[in-house]
């Protein structure tokens, strides 16, 4: 048989179950990967994750061709044209059947259900696959049969339903018959123009440098994830996410190579592997959100009642938040962390989108799109929970009142400001004890801004918005 694989989010070899049946299957397989500029605008993709999956399908078709599999590029204006370039590369090709690993956004579904119902009118077979996920979303279930919305009993259930064969992943590939087709990715117009200030050699591109980043992870920094994690300045986070997000590794290889080093225990044992593989289970409770309550992708808050909210919007209030001119240190100096690499430290996205939806009462919607137009890991499920979670209207939300103050964050978390001196360079000169909330003279002097609220009275009026919303 000669088939055709449907490569989306899942831009690797390893653990890639759609590709490990084609191959499987199939004596000839063709790689196809669908570029439309216009989508990744329209679902608010940053130009650097942009940037990034270029290079990474660059890594993608060099690896693919060593077993004669053939990566073709195409333009499509939107998810709308994908069946007809799918179908016209079959029947040019004298493909029968198409592989694909499923992504669960709506607007992914509705062009899958489009795909499949082209390709059985055509005669022509598909299978499609889960490799975001350790368990089919919609799987994993409360007593009565619905799905969770509080991560704790989900993340018990996940627990208890789980045993290794789930993670039977490893695959050696071996050469398919050669084809004549070209890969095109070299010579392929991604009409992309850099706009944007990240440091790529942050992202090495492949997923031999993603395994490389899991294995020296691994190694050391692990067994301090639940005493480092919180801290910005320390690297005491994997920095997976972009290869995460993109499919450069799977969640599965992820948790596979940490349970190795744990005797194979997944809630006991070593604390900060555990805590570790948690952090891979809330991204997987997120995708299941998103797939059972799909208002979640409409831009609707998960608590209702959070609809009523007067949100306030002031543009110069905006443009500090963004630009990282808040006059609140920690603030600024995690925005500009995002400005310069693409990426910011989970902490810091706590409280800066904390500090958006409630210090300033800004829209969370506002503050979830930009953020995903400058993440190199933007993902919509965990933006979205994120943004939720820290606004109080989604999920396990934080409740309402309990709003972070930025500068006992600042305290706590970066005790001797170094992880502001890195990003604010107006104020790096000042003691660890000023940094946190420089005095109006050091601020004129350092040319640092005011703080754009008063931080007793902003958390007054969000609490009172919350209530009003309420009753
Ligand atoms: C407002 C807000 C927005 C966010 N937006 C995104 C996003 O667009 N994409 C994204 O991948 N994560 C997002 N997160 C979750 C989290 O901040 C990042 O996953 C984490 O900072 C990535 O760094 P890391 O790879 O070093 O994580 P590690 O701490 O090493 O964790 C390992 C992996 O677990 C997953 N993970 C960790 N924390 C979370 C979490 N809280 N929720 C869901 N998954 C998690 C990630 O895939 C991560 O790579 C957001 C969180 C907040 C509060």
């Amino acid at each position: 048989m000669k088939s055709l694989v449907w490569f989306r989010s899942d831009l690797r070899m390893d653990d890639n179950p759609a590709l490990r049946n084609a191959c499987i299957e199939s004596d000839e397989v063709h790689g196809i990967y669908l570029y439309s500029k216009k989508q990744l605008k329209l679902h608010n993709e940053a130009n650097c994750k942009t940037e990034f999956i270029i290079e990474n399908l660059k890594a993608l078709s060099k690896s693919l061709i060593n077993i004669n599999i053939p990566l073709t590029i195409i333009n499509v204006d939107s998810f709308q044209n994908c069946e007809r370039e799918l179908l016209n590369i079959c029947n040019e090709r004298s493909l029968s059947k198409i592989y694909f690993n499923n992504q669960f956004g709506e607007d992914e579904q509705e062009r899958d259900k489009s795909v499949i119902e082209c390709f059985k009118k055509n005669n022509l077979d598909i299978s499609a696959f889960d490799d975001q996920v350790v368990y089919k979303p919609g799987f994993i279930k409360t007593g009565e049969g619905k799905p969770y919305s509080v991560f704790t009993p989900f993340k018990r259930r996940w627990i208890e339903n789980f045993n290794m064969d789930l993670l039977d992943i490893d695959f050696s590939y071996t050469q398919k018959v050669k084809t004549q087709i070209i890969p095109n990715v070299d010579n392929f117009e991604f009409d992309f123009k850099k706009q944007n200030i990240v440091n790529m050699e942050l992202w090495p591109a492949g997923e031999e440098q993603a395994l490389i980043i899991l294995n020296n992870y691994l190694k050391e920094k692990i067994f301090r994830y639940s005493i480092d994690r919180n801290d910005p300045i320390i690297d005491g986070t994997s920095r997976l996410s972009p290869y995460l997000a993109s499919g450069i590794i799977s969640p599965k290889r992820c948790i596979l190579e940490a349970l190795k080093i744990n005797n194979f225990e997944l809630d006991s044992g070593e604390k900060g592997i555990t805590k570790w593989i948690d952090e891979i289970v809330w991204r997987e409770f997120y995708k299941n959100i998103m797939y059972s309550f799909p208002r979640v992708s409409k831009g609707k808050p998960f608590q209702e009642y959070t609809n009523k909210i007067q949100w306030r919007f002031d543009e110069a209030e905006f443009t500090a938040w963004k630009d990282g001119n808040t006059g609140f240190p920690l603030i600024d100096s995690a925005m500009r962390q995002l400005k310069h690499e693409g990426w910011m430290h989970n902490r810091l996205r706590m409280v800066t989108a904390m500090f958006f939806t409630k210090n300033l009462l800004h829209d969370w919607r506002l503050g979830e799109k930009y953020f995903m137009e400058n993440l190199m890991d933007g993902d919509f499920s965990s933006n979205n929970g994120g943004w939720q979670w820290s606004s109080s209207t989604g999920t396990d939300a934080a409740p309402y009142f309990r709003i972070f103050n930025p500068l006992t964050q600042s305290k706590n978390f970066d005790p001797k400001g170094l992880f502001i001196k890195k990003y604010v360079d107006e104020i790096k000169d000042l003691s660890s004890k000023d940094i946190h909330d420089p005095s109006d003279h050091q601020r004129n002097s350092c040319n640092y801004p005011m703080r754009i609220c008063d931080l007793k009275q902003s958390r007054l009026r969000a609490i009172e918005a919350f209530n009003k919303a309420k009753n």
